[in-house]
Order: structure tokens, then sequence, then C-alpha cells
């Protein structure tokens, strides 16, 4: 009998394991699709059906691969897709989305963020969103990069209630949202998605993630996305394009650590003690 995954529970009530599975960088080079579509096909026979991607990854190449991946099992994958800031108006959030669904090769795109803040007002991208969302072209709608502050500003906006997530930064050495982001959500039930958990591989050479794994016959990069994925309310979207990686992640699923193996994280990464400014990729 295998343990049932952690999950994550959207607002609109669509439930997905806490692991799901980036593509940045993916779509970049034509000599790695195979093996990209390869990774998200394992990803998704082992239950990782959150995919997240963007407009801007690969100038849509990575949108591209992903609807190569899904292409005979759109059912089983929850897509995630973003619009790019300078396309966020009331007017080009609309065609930015069906350019996507058109690379994706789907109907609807099951998540659809503002990729993060930028010149166009929020109110007419909100409003973009809405319309998308009445006529099916999207389920559900939620931001990337927003601090509290813009969160609260976005609550306050009609239909601002109706966000669905915010994807940020956060892993070991990018804690600052334990202090107000985490804790906020928290109280409103949003679910946030924790990206580059791995901090894009720059986490793995530390030496506390070598001990702590080496005591339970786990990697760096399992013990890295262990703590991420033991907070309650988090999805974490490690990227990898080898189909080795996608197994060795998915098995972090099921890693627990001890208050011992906490306090040396908590030592080695100290848990932000003040308000940190949000940090983006
Ligand atoms: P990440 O997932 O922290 O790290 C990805 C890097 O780690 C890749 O170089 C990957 O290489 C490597 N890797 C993955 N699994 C590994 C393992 N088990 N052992 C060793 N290396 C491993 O960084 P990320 O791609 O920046 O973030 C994840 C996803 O979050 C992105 O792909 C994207 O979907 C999303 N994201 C969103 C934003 C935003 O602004 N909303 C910003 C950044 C990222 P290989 O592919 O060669 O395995």
């Amino acid at each position: 009998m295998t343990t049932p995954l952690p999950t994550i529970t959207f607002p609109n009530g669509r439930t997905v394991p806490a692991l799901g599975q980036g593509t940045w960088r993916m779509g970049e080079d034509t000599a790695d699709r195979a093996s990209e579509i390869r990774s998200l096909n394992l990803g998704l026979d082992l239950g990782l059906t959150l995919i997240d991607t963007a407009e801007m990854y690969a100038s849509g190449g990575s949108e591209e691969v992903v609807g190569a991946a899904i292409e005979t099992r759109r059912d089983e994958a929850f897509l995630v897709s973003k619009v790019l800031p300078s396309n966020a108006s009331r007017e080009k959030t609309i065609r930015a989305c069906e350019n996507s669904l058109k690379r994706l090769r789907v109907e609807q795109i099951d998540l659809y963020l503002l990729h993060w803040r930028g010149n166009h007002p929020l109110s007419g991208t909100v409003e973009a969103f809405e319309q998308l969302k009445a006529e099916g072209k999207i389920a559900a709608w939620g931001v990337s990069n927003f601090d509290v502050e813009d969160l609260e500003e976005l609550a306050d906006m009609p239909a601002g209630s109706s966000v669905a997530t915010d994807q940020v930064l956060y892993n070991l050495s990018r804690r600052g949202i334990e202090h107000d982001l985490l804790p906020y959500a928290a109280a409103r039930s949003l679910p946030i998605m924790a990206y580059s958990p791995l901090d894009e591989g720059r986490l793995l050479p530390h030496p506390i993630l070598a001990k702590i794994g080496r005591e339970l016959d786990a990697t760096p990069a399992q013990v890295a996305l262990a703590f991420v994925l033991a907070r309650p309310g988090i999805i974490a979207i490690p990227k990898t394009g080898s189909a080795e990686r996608v197994k060795e992640n998915h098995a972090a699923l099921s890693l627990a650590l001890t208050p011992a193996h906490y306090a040396a994280l908590d030592e080695a990464f100290p848990p932000p003690a003040t308000k940190r400014p949000l940090e983006m990729i």
C-alpha cells in the first residue's frame, strides 16, 4: 500500500499534491525536448500533477513542451501559466492567455497568474482574469511575487478575494516569508506556491544538507525539498529535466526531518527575526 501524497486544496476546491513540477528553462534547446517531455510525463505518472509554466519561459517554448507532454493526458494535469506584467493590461491579458492556450493546446488553464507586478493597473488585470474565468478560458487566477502589502491592496479590490495563490521564492536560504507572508496566507487559507525550492541548485553543495542526508539516506535536494514540503499550505515546484531527478524529488515527499534536523537547519539558515522585503529571482 502506498502512502497518499500530501495535498493542497485551492479555494475553488481543486486538490493537487504538494509537490509539482517547474518548467523554467525548458523549451530553450530542442536537443533537450525529448528528455523534458519524458521527465514531465514521469512526474505525472508519479502523481505530480501540477505543472508550472509561463509565457515568459523560452518565449512560449516552455508552454509548447508542456502542451506536447500532456497531449494525451490533459485531464491528469493541473496547468499553471503566467502573464507577463508588460502584457497584463485589461485588453492584452486576454490575448496573452489565448496565445498561451494555443501553445499549450488546451481549452482551459487551471490557474493563471500575474507573473509579477508591473505598470498596468492591477484592477485591469483582475478584471481581465475575471472575464477569462467567465469565458471558461481559465478556471482560477492568482498572483506571483506579491508581498503582504500587495496582497492587502488586492484584497480591497472588487473580486480581489478570488485570488487562488501567491507564487513566491521560498527555500532554506530565502526564508523571509516565514515572518509575515506565510502567516498572512495561512490565516486566509491561501495556498502558497514555493518557486526555486532548491534555490536553482545553489543550495545543494551546503554541508548541512549532505550531513542530514547521510543520516536519512537522502540526497541534499531531498532534504531541501522536505524542509519546504513540511510546511502546511505550501506547494513546492522544483524544476528538473531529468527523469532520475524527478524520482529523487518525488521521494522527498516521504522524507521526515526530526526536530534535531530542523534545529541544525535553523542554525545554518536562520529564520527571519524581522520583516524582510520579499525576494524574487
Ligand atoms: P529550482 O527548482 O530551485 O532548481 C532547478 C535547478 O535544480 C535546475 O538546474 C535543475 O537541473 C536542478 N535540480 C532539480 N532537481 C535536482 C536534484 N534532485 N538534484 C540536483 N539538481 C536538481 O529552480 P527554478 O527552476 O528557478 O524554480 C522552480 C520553478 O519555479 C521554475 O521552473 C518555474 O516553473 C518556477 N519559477 C517561478 C518564478 C516566478 O517569478 N513566479 C521564478 C522562478 C521560478 P536539471 O533540470 O538539470 O535537473
